[in-house]
């Protein structure tokens, strides 16, 4: 399927625009499931002004939502409209600065945040080396790892908003819990400073290597995934509640859920994002009929099904029928 294209009236109202875009792009290319639609618009600004600008020019009634590297996406069948923001080059800098803090842009990959890190002598952000998104996405899931998340390391991050206004937050105007930041989903993060302490190189690498290895013995890392599925409920574990409810290797058409860590979902034969989202309710579904409780999806599911499908819970008593 494909979109109207969208690129003639951008390029009439927005002459000055640097970035790039392009219409109807595929996005399964660009996240970790390899599923779904296409983007009706993708932009890769050149750099903050750059995204301002096509912001302000953009007509309100567009949609606008920013990917950073679809390693906590599901991009459903039918694609999504309006415009997909993805970062690029003009969001990649990372830069030491006194008293042990890192600035980086927004599309630097966590793991490469970790590096810098170490390579500095700070220490407190090795916990990053596991996680394979970038910064702006660690901002808005608040991202954690062997007992670290991204809220005790930040100091404040930088964003724009719909309007193409730039905004600096410090930690508390984030708010940030568990998997979730406050500030409005349209807002665009585009740079943050993290706090570290002093360390020893040799040490911090040491650790990173402990987490990268700990990952290679526990996770499908290798796999098209999402990463963990569902929140961990309070005082509970998803993936405890998931093997109870007798789900471990559970199918759905070419998706799966791990036979190694049951709170991920896999795409191991050409899954479509319909036997994706349909296996995570069926899952939620049996685990709230075995214990009680209903699992809250932590991969954000984006965009349209394919016409006339249903979504979310729909889903399972769509397949049930
Ligand atoms: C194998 C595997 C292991 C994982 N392990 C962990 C783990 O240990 N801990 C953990 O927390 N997560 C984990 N994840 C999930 C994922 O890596 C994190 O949620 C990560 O922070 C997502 O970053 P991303 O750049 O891939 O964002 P995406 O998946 O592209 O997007 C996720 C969300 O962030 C938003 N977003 C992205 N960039 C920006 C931006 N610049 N401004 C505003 N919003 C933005 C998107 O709109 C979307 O809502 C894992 C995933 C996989 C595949």
């Amino acid at each position: 399927m494909s979109f109207p294209d969208l690129l003639p009236e951008i390029a009439t109202r927005m002459p000055q625009l640097r970035g790039r875009v392009i219409a109807n792009a595929m996005l399964a290319d660009i996240t970790w499931f390899r599923v779904g639609g296409p983007a009706q618009v993708l932009f890769t600004p050149a750099d903050e002004a750059d995204l301002a600008y096509f912001l302000v020019q953009l007509p309100r009634e567009i949609p606008v939502v920013v990917i950073g590297l679809g390693s906590n996406l599901l991009v459903r069948d039918g694609g999504v409209p309006g415009v997909v923001v993805r970062l690029g080059r003009g969001f990649s800098r990372v830069e030491v600065e006194p008293g042990h803090r890192l600035r980086a842009g927004a599309v630097v990959p966590d793991a490469k945040l970790a590096r810098a890190a170490a390579d500095a002598g700070i220490a407190g952000l090795a916990f990053y080396r596991g996680v394979p998104g970038s910064v702006g996405g660690a901002l808005r899931m608040n991202a954690g790892a062997h007992g670290r998340e991204t809220r005790e390391v930040l100091v404040e991050a930088r964003a724009v908003d719909r309007d193409g206004n730039i905004h600096m937050l410090p930690l508390e105007a984030m708010q940030l819990t568990y998997r979730h930041c406050g500030v409005p989903d349209d807002w665009i993060f585009t740079e943050a400073l993290f706090q570290g302490s002093p360390g020893e190189p040799a040490a911090i690498l040491e650790q990173m290597e402990e987490v990268a290895e700990y990952r290679e013995a526990n996770q499908p890392i290798r796999e098209r995934t999402g990463g963990s599925t569902f929140k961990n409920p309070p005082g509970s574990s998803a993936w405890k509640l998931i093997d109870q409810a007798g789900c471990r290797g559970l199918r759905v058409g070419g998706a799966k859920v791990s036979d190694m860590h049951c709170n991920f979902l896999i795409n191991d034969r050409n899954a479509t994002a319909e036997d994706v989202e349909r296996l995570g309710e069926t899952v939620r579904a049996r685990v709230r009929e075995t214990s009680g409780v209903t699992l809250q999806w932590e991969i954000i599911r984006l965009g349209l099904p394919k016409a006339g499908r249903p979504t979310g819970e729909a889903l399972v008593e769509a397949f049930a029928q």
